[in-house]
């Protein structure tokens, strides 16, 4: 396995990428942060650059404005770099799935490690969707 994969599951740290959520999701991962759910137990930390990430979570269905950008923020990602889709607008677009703004599912722009439905997911299913991507680094 990759060194770099494998320290991955030590300490997390997460770039959030909202590509035209309705912020109920990212109010949600901002719960895992507080004191009653308290993911920095885990090292899984936000940063603000896409540079110092080792994850992407994305939320928000992929509309054709936010495409560009996201494969650009990807492309910044140093690599390996898991991609996480959080919420049901990230994982299949949705009730907006047939609307004229809409581009590509986020799958068949960049790949995705880990999905985690919900509208919005609770934070318990956002921080069980992490021990997943865990499993999933080291092979278990
Ligand atoms: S999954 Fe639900 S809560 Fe999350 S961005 Fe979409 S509509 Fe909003």
């Amino acid at each position: 396995m990759d060194f770099r994969l494998k320290a991955l599951t030590k300490s997390i740290w997460v770039f959030h990428v909202s590509a035209g959520s309705c912020n109920n999701c990212d109010i949600e991962i901002l719960d895992c942060l507080t004191p009653r759910f308290d993911v920095e137990r885990f090292g899984i930390q936000l940063v603000g650059s896409v540079r110092h990430a080792d994850a992407l979570l994305v939320t928000g269905a992929m509309n054709k404005k936010s495409i560009p950008r996201l494969k650009k923020i990807y492309e910044q990602a140093p690599k390996p770099c898991v991609v996480v889709a959080c919420g049901i607008c990230a994982v299949s677009q949705n009730m907006f799935r047939d609307s004229y703004s809409m581009g590509d599912p986020l799958d068949k722009i960049i790949p995705v490690d880990v999905y985690i439905p919900g509208c919005p997911p609770k934070p318990e299913a956002i921080i069980s969707g992490i021990v997943k991507l865990v499993k999933k680094i080291r092979g278990a």
